[in-house]
């Protein structure tokens, strides 16, 4: 089966092309697309759906469309910053991986309470009005510095694994997929459209 997923994101890809193995995962761009959607939904999952409906739409009907939101809710910050985790900071400057990192430590200063989840919403349209959908978390904390691991993307540099005694940037690619939410929900998905 091939699947056209609705990111041109190079990690993501990454990640979803070894977990959907040996199925093949397609973009947009190699089939010539110019595909982007704004996230306007205050969900994760109307976010991915409204991404993997439009792709659907767009590409014609003729392939299995994924599409994912994904995000990091503090437990000290109320949840935020959710579904802005991407669009984090862009009111201060923050444009960059590094920057938001830096501004959530930022934010966490003087918290004791360092609880925090990764959510991933995961949807394959598959036709007119029929869909199917995971959504899975990943729990840890946030750390108190970032690491130096170079791992991973994103909040991973911060995103302490308790049990491990390590960031997500300190763990294989391989650890991470078995582990987080986005490994987890693609998983199920893929047993979904099995
Ligand atoms: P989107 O799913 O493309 O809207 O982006 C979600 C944002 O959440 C990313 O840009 C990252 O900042 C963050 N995020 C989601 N999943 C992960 C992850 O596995 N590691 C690190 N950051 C993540």
């Amino acid at each position: 089966m091939d699947i056209l997923l609705a990111s041109n994101n190079a990690h993501k890809v990454r990640e979803l092309t070894s977990i959907f193995a040996p199925d093949r995962v397609i973009t947009p761009r190699e089939i010539g697309l110019d595909f982007s959607f704004e996230e306007t939904g205050d969900t994760f999952f109307a976010n991915a759906y409204g991404k993997a409906e439009a792709l659907w739409r767009l590409s014609g009907g003729d392939y299995v469309v994924v599409a994912d939101d994904s995000g990091i809710c503090v437990d000290a910050l109320g949840g935020d910053p959710g579904v802005y985790s991407a669009r984090f900071g862009g009111d201060v400057g923050a444009d960059s991986d590094e920057a938001r990192t830096a501004l959530l430590l930022e934010r966490m200063t003087g918290k004791t309470a360092r609880g925090a989840h990764y959510v991933c919403s995961m949807v394959a349209v598959l036709g007119p009005d029929r869909f199917l959908c995971a959504q899975e978390t990943w729990h840890g904390e946030i750390a108190h510095q970032r690491s130096t691991g170079t791992g991973g993307f994103g909040y991973d540099p911060i995103f302490l694994l308790p049990d491990r005694g390590c960031t997500v940037a300190d763990i294989s690619d391989d650890e991470k997929h078995a582990l987080s939410h986005r490994g987890k929900a693609a998983r199920t998905l893929r047993s979904l459209l099995a």
